[in-house]
Parts: structure tokens; sequence; C-alpha cells
């Protein structure tokens, strides 16, 4: 273990700092050392809203979204599309598409994907709410806006599965070639996926 040069009420400022994500031991140091620095401007508002953060914050009964109230913000808003729903895996897929404003619909958090592997099946998972909030809200399209990873497509065959019943139109994203993208640096499957998935000009 490194020597340790500094107390232990800043050593553990550096050891929590480390575990965010992008922010390794040598990161968390600069960080940390930053935060010490600027105790006034940067440490004292930053543990204040953490304090009011972990105080405030809910899970969305409806859609499992993040917010600090509940029902979250996303499904407060009467101005979205309510006949779109987008189910996603996480609450970073969820905003990854809200700062893409790739679409103006409802959300449907899963908080995982179905793995037999490391033991998570559906009741793991926010999925026995799914078919009811499709009936209830009047719901004309899912769409299944999961990874396209082995795990991500057992998910979207299982609630493919889940909702035959309603008769629902379920659409999924398209796999394919990103913009920008030169077909020289794609992996094959990427390849593969672009071009069972063309489209007619
Ligand atoms: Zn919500």
């Amino acid at each position: 273990m490194a020597e340790r040069i500094a107390g232990p009420e800043i050593e553990r400022l550096i050891q929590l700092l480390a575990r965010l994500p992008g922010l390794g031991p040598r990161s968390a140091r600069r960080a940390a050392l930053q935060l010490l620095r600027k105790r006034e401007e940067l440490l004292g508002p930053l543990a204040e809203a953490m304090q009011v953060a972990r105080e405030k914050i809910v899970v969305c009964s409806i859609c499992g979204n993040v917010d600090s109230r509940d029902p979250c913000t996303i499904c407060r808003d009467e101005s979205r599309n309510r006949k779109v729903l987008v189910v996603v895996e996480t609450v970073a897929d969820l905003w990854a598409l809200e700062r893409a404003k790739a679409i103006a619909g409802r959300y449907h958090v899963l908080g995982g994907t179905l793995s037999p592997l490391d033991g998570i099946g559906p009741d793991d998972l926010n999925l026995a709410r799914l078919p009811e909030r499709v009936a209830d809200e009047g719901t004309e399209e899912v769409i299944l806006a999961v990874n396209a990873t082995v795990d991500g497509q057992t998910t979207a065959h299982y609630i493919i599965d889940l909702l035959s019943p309603l008769r629902v139109k379920i659409t999924r994203l398209a796999h394919g070639v990103p913009v920008g993208g030169e077909l020289d640096y794609l992996d094959e499957g990427t390849l593969a996926a672009a071009i069972r998935s063309r489209t007619e000009f």
C-alpha cells in the first residue's frame, strides 16, 4: 500500500472521490486538492448540494427515473407525447436520450437487463408495471431503447412477449453506421447489422 501523505479525513475524501466514474486515484487526489484549496467557493457549496441531493432524491413511482420529486419532472410534463413510451435500461440512458433531444415521449426505466448468467430475472427489474402502464396510459408505441448487447436483446424479446396481448406497436433502435462513421473503422457486428437494416433511398 502506498504511503499516506495526508491525514485520515483527507485520505477518506480522496478514496471516495476515486470511486466516481472517470476518476482514478491520481485524478481523485487532484480533485481533492482543488476542493481543499477552494474551500469557500467549491467545497462548501458542493457539500451543501450533496446534502440536499441526499435528502431530496427519490425514485419516480411511475417510470423509475431519479429526481427530487415523485412523480418526476418528465412524468409531470403535460407537453410530452403520452402515446410514446421509451423503455431504457438505466437512468443514464434516459439522460442521454434527453440530452440528444431525441424524443419528447415518456420513459420506463428497467433498472438493468435480464441476465441469466448473473442471476438477474424479471422480478429484479422494473417490468411488472410496464403492461399496466401501456394499457392505462393509452400508449400507442413502445420504443425498446435497450443496448445492442446479448442481455439487452434478451430483455427486448422478453418485453415483446410481455406486451404481445396488448397489441401495441413495438419498435427498436436502428443499428447501423454512426453519424460521421467510416466503414473501415466499424466492428463486424455493427457493419453486419447496418447491412441487414438497410433502407431504400
Ligand atoms: Zn417519472
